[in-house]
C-alpha cells in the first residue's frame, strides 16, 4: 500500500510563504492498494493529482468524500481526468444530508457559480451514498474492503479505513473529540498501520486561550486527541492532519514535535510525502 498526501490543509487554501513546507492545499490523498486507485476527499489537493494522473489515463478510481464542506470538495471542478472520457470515477459519500453527494457536486457547479456542469464532464462517473457500518469491497479482485464510521461534525462526517493485504490506513477528518476517546473511531482505527486524523488545533488554540476564543462545537479536535486516539487503538503510526489555515510552518512543526512526546510514532502530514506500507 503507498499513501500520497496531496492536500492536507483544513478550511481554506493557504498559499504564501509561510506554509510552504507543509502545503496549503484542502484535503486529498491517494491511497494504492496494490493497483486499485482511491482517492481520499477533494480538496484543492486533487487538482495537483488530477495533473499527475493525466500521465497514467484511462484509469479507474474509487473515491470517498469525508462530506461536503468546501474545503473537500472544492477540487473536483478542476480534477482534469474527470473532463476526459475514457476515465472512469466511482464517486462515494455517506449519507449525512438531504442532498446526495452527486447533487452537492453538481450544485458547486451549477450555473452561475462556474461555467461547465458536472453533467458535461467527460469521465464515466457513478454515485453512491453509504450508510453508516456498511462494507465494500472494490477493485477487479474484490481485495480492498473500505469500512467506515461517523465522526463528530456539524452537517455530518465520515471516516474511512481501508484495508489490501495485510495493511491498512485510517483516514479520520474533521472530527471533533470529547472527554473520552470516541469508542467508534476507536474500533475503526485499531490496530491500523496509518491512522490520519484531524489534528486542526493545539490544546491551547480548541481552549481559546490563544487565536480567539475557544472552538468547541466547530467539529475539529486537537493533537493531543489524535495521541490518545492512536494509543487507545493500538496504531502504528500516526499522521497529524487538517492543520488550521492561521498556523505557519514553524507552529506545524511545533505542533508535530509536542505530539512526538505523546505517541513517538507521528508525523505532520505534508504535500508530496508518501507512505509505503
Ligand atoms: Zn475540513
Ligand atoms: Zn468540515
Amino acid at each position: 500500500m503507498r499513501i500520497k498526501m496531496w492536500g492536507v490543509r483544513g478550511s481554506i487554501p493557504t498559499p504564501g510563504p509561510g506554509t510552504v513546507e507543509f502545503g496549503g492545499n484542502t484535503s486529498c490523498y491517494e491511497v494504492r492498494a496494490g493497483d486499485v486507485l482511491i482517492i481520499l476527499d477533494g480538496g484543492t489537493g486533487l487538482r495537483l493529482l488530477g495533473q499527475d494522473l493525466l500521465k497514467q489515463m484511462p484509469f479507474e478510481a474509487w473515491m470517498f468524500f469525508s462530506h461536503v464542506h468546501w474545503d473537500h470538495i472544492q477540487g473536483f471542478p478542476f480534477f482534469t481526468p474527470a473532463f476526459v472520457r475514457g476515465n472512469k470515477i466511482h464517486l462515494h459519500g455517506g449519507i449525512n444530508v438531504s442532498r446526495t453527494l452527486e447533487e452537492t457536486l453538481a450544485g458547486q457547479m451549477d450555473y452561475p457559480s462556474f461555467p461547465v456542469h458536472l453533467t458535461e464532464m467527460g469521465a464515466s462517473m457513478t454515485f453512491r451514498d453509504l450508510y453508516e457500518g456498511e462494507v465494500l469491497t472494490i477493485g477487479e479482485r474484490n481485495d480492498v474492503t473500505i469500512t467506515n464510521a461517523r465522526g463528530n461534525h456539524p452537517n455530518g462526517v465520515y471516516a474511512y479505513r481501508i484495508d489490501h493485504a495485510g495493511k491498512s490506513v485510517t483516514y479520520i477528518t474533521d472530527s471533533e473529540h470529547y472527554a473520552i476517546v470516541d469508542p467508534k473511531l476507536k474500533k475503526l482505527a485499531a490496530g491500523t498501520d496509518v491512522l490520519i486524523f484531524d489534528a486542526t488545533y493545539t490544546p491551547e488554540e480548541y481552549a481559546g486561550e490563544v487565536g480567539g476564543g475557544p472552538k468547541t462545537g466547530w467539529g475539529h479536535a486537537t493533537f493531543a486527541a489524535g495521541c490518545e486516539l492512536a494509543k487507545a487503538a493500538g496504531v502504528k503510526q500516526l499522521v497529524l492532519h487538517h492543520h488550521d489555515p492561521s498556523q505557519t510552518d514553524a507552529m506545524v512543526r511545533d505542533k508535530e514535535r509536542r505530539a512526538r512526546e505523546l505517541f513517538p510514532n507521528t508525523m505532520a502530514a505534508r504535500e508530496g510525502h508518501v507512505i509505503e506500507l
